[in-house]
C-alpha cells in the first residue's frame, strides 16, 4: 500500500471542546503520523479560499463564519492509505450518519459543526498540505 499524505483540521467546535488530543490519539492508534501541525485562527480569506470548491454551494457562508469562529488545528497526516484511513476515522459529513465510534460520531454536534476536515483525494490532499504548509515546514520520519 502506498505512503500518503493528507490534510486533517480539527474544527472550532471540536478545538473548543478541548479534546484536540483525542482526536490526535486516534491518528497515532490507526498508525498515521502526524509529520507538521499549527494551531490558526483562520482569516475569512484563508477559509474562503480553502473552501473555494464549494462558493457556489447554499452552504458556503455558513461554512466561511463556523471556519473563522475559533482556533483550528491543522496538521499533515503520513502513513499507508492515510488519505481514506483518515477519512474513516473522521466518519460521515453529517455526524447523525456517521458510524459509531468515528470522530464526527462521538464529537460533532451537526452536519455544519462537524469536528474535522480531510482530504478527500491525492491531488485534493497535494493542494490542500500546499495551501497551509511550505513544504519546508514537513517532517517525514
Ligand atoms: N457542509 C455543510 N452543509 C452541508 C454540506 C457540507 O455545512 O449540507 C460543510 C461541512 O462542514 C463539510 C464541509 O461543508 O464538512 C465540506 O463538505 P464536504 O461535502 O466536502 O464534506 P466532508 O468532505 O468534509 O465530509
Amino acid at each position: 500500500m502506498a505512503i500518503e499524505r493528507t490534510l486533517s483540521i480539527i474544527k472550532p467546535d471540536a478545538v473548543a471542546k478541548n479534546v484536540i488530543g483525542q482526536i490526535y490519539t486516534r491518528f497515532e492508534n490507526a498508525g498515521l503520523k502526524i509529520v507538521a501541525a499549527r494551531m490558526a485562527q483562520l482569516s475569512r480569506a484563508e477559509a474562503e479560499g480553502f473552501y473555494a470548491v464549494h462558493a457556489a454551494r447554499p452552504f458556503f457562508k455558513d461554512l466561511v463564519d463556523f471556519m473563522v469562529s475559533g482556533p483550528v488545528i491543522i496538521q499533515v497526516l503520513e502513513g499507508e492509505n492515510a488519505i481514506a484511513k483518515h477519512r474513516d476515522l473522521m466518519g460521515a459529513t453529517d455526524p447523525k450518519k456517521a458510524e459509531k465510534g468515528t470522530i464526527r460520531a462521538d464529537f460533532a454536534d451537526s452536519i455544519d459543526a462537524n469536528a474535522v476536515h480531510g482530504s478527500d483525494a491525492e491531488e485534493t490532499a497535494k493542494t490542500e498540505i500546499a495551501y497551509f504548509f511550505p513544504a519546508l515546514n514537513v517532517y517525514s520520519r
